[in-house]
């Protein structure tokens, strides 16, 4: 068994000692004993104080140590991006927000990274070498396993841009990149839906995507572009052209800047997203309307998914998400009705409860997801033992580069 298997042990944050761990893990108290100093060396796991007395010695307890290192999580998004500091748990120590024009390039967005993370980590008192590893996520189709932007429509100056080696430039760390939709996706799960293996969340805004997370993992597909909903076709599209150059897309008809132009070629006011979902606040029967449509033609859509993928929650997020019930009747419509009695059965149909911060959260939790692999503990715990006695390792370095 090892060093990883011990810490999994211990990662529901349940304090235990190392007897219990050797009963667990049927292991003998010599390796236990072994497994658990590199552990406590590596800091990922503590005494705990919480141990009550019976009178003799007190109970050693041992318990996950979420503090022992931090993550940084990087939300870019078109126009604007958030930055935070997170422990190994998920929870969020600090956070920054700007707005932030991605459009600007590499050398402007990613400067502005390395400035607002160094910022954090000084505001926390946490020294660079605690930072174990930073999770991005960019508003363009990536190539996870590069952390390289490949023809992003919206981002002039990044295709292939090497992301991962200019942080590194700043932060001797791995850098986990991923599409702005994935990491929604991780987000909503790690803060709203941890014990939900099967999601599907929707990004209804400029475009629509995808962020499919089956049997408890996210699914990228080969190239990194599973979950690209936006160019399916649908029916009502048939006639109507997409900015990616076809016709029929799901994009063209069901997205914020469609559902806006449809309203205005009816004679109302609305320039985009924000206005549509004003209007259908107000209650203007034409903008519920145009949006329950919307819901329609993104059902068509989820419908297919639903049958080929069985999840058991559709979260809706993205700008026009915010139209609320108006839309997800729409999608609740037509799923409900195209797709099998069982799928649906226990499906839930809801608008994202981690809003406009599911991206930040989820850039968290890749990159957690990362540094508390087994992989990467084991490796972590080789180097301490290299280190020799009382050696200290980087969380950086020992999280695997
Ligand atoms: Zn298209």
């Amino acid at each position: 068994m090892r060093t990883s298997d011990v810490f999994e042990l211990l990662r529901d944050g349940q304090p235990r000692t190392r007897a219990q761990l050797a009963d667990l893990s049927g292991l003998a108290r010599s390796t236990i004993a072994s497994r658990i100093d590199v552990l406590l060396r590596l800091g990922l796991v503590a005494p705990y104080g919480g141990g009550v007395s019976t009178g003799g010695r007190p109970p050693s307890l041992l318990a996950l140590n979420p503090g022992a290192w931090v993550v940084a999580g990087v939300d870019i998004g078109a126009s604007h991006a958030t930055a935070a500091l997170s422990d190994l748990s998920g929870t969020i120590l600090a956070e920054r927000r700007a707005d932030l024009d991605v459009a600007l390039g590499p050398d402007h967005v990613l400067g502005w990274v390395e400035r607002v993370v160094a910022d954090l980590l000084a505001d926390q008192g946490r020294e660079v070498g605690e930072l174990a590893a930073i999770g991005m996520g960019l508003p363009g189709p990536v190539e996870h396993s590069s952390g390289r932007a490949i023809n992003p429509p919206i981002m002039p100056g990044w295709d292939e841009y090497d992301v991962p080696g200019h942080v590194q430039r700043a932060f001797d760390v791995p850098v986990l990149v991923d599409n702005d939709v994935n990491i929604m996706a991780l987000g909503e799960q790690h803060a709203h839906l941890p014990d939900t293996a099967d999601l599907v969340f929707i990004k209804v805004s400029t475009g629509i995507g995808a962020g499919l997370i089956s049997g408890g993992q996210l699914q990228r597909g080969a190239q990194g572009t599973a979950g690209d909903l936006g160019h399916v076709a649908v029916a009502r599209a048939a006639e109507v052209l997409c900015r990616c150059g076809n016709q029929g897309c799901l994009e063209a008809v069901a997205a914020g800047p469609a559902v806006a132009r449809a309203l205005r070629e009816s004679g109302v006011d609305a320039a985009g997203s924000a206005d549509v979902v004003a209007l259908v606040r107000s209650g203007d029967p034409r903008a519920v309307q145009a949006v329950r449509q919307a819901g329609r033609d993104l059902g068509e859509v989820l419908a297919t998914l639903v049958n080929m993928i069985n999840p058991s929650a559709i979260v809706i997020g993205g700008s026009l998400a915010d139209a609320g019930e108006s839309l997800l009747a729409g999608i609740r419509e037509v799923v409900y009705q195209r797709s099998l009695p069982l799928a649906t059965q226990h499906l839930a149909v809801t608008t994202s409860r981690a809003g406009e911060r599911a991206g930040v959260i989820g850039a968290a939790a890749l990159a957690i997801g990362h540094v508390l692999s087994p992989e990467h503990i084991d490796r972590a715990g080789a180097r301490v033992a290299e280190a020799g006695a009382g050696g200290v390792v980087a969380a950086g370095v020992a999280a695997g580069l």
